[in-house]
């Protein structure tokens, strides 16, 4: 496959697995052992969680250009907040909602 292929063939980026996951992922963490995140703040913690910086449902690649090390406790943040996002843009997709009138019109 030439390279760039998936960027205009590939209707999304495919997401690794398999051997090829745990290959990717142990050479992460033995290039940085510490979680990314908590670096930030001065703080020193195992990373144990290979983490996509864009995520996939925004858009964001399954390849190291787009991965991060972090530990447990910023994934679950960083999960959580995702799930907002999603969430409001789902929203954002839907049609309003017409609401019943509260006030009852009396025919005369
Ligand atoms: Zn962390």
């Amino acid at each position: 496959m030439p390279n760039g292929w998936w960027l205009t063939h590939g209707p999304s980026w495919p997401r690794l697995r398999g051997r090829r996951l745990q290959r990717m992922r142990a050479a992460l963490f033995l290039q940085c052992p510490l979680c990314v995140l908590c670096l930030l703040k001065g703080i020193t913690v195992p990373a144990t969680i290979r983490d996509h910086i864009i995520p996939l449902a925004e858009g964001g690649v399954d390849d190291n250009s787009n991965c991060q090390a972090i530990c447990q406790q910023c994934s679950d943040a960083k999960t959580r907040a995702e799930s907002t996002r999603g969430q409001q843009r789902a929203a954002a997709k839907k049609p309003a909602i017409p609401t019943r009138p509260t006030t009852r019109v009396i025919p005369r």
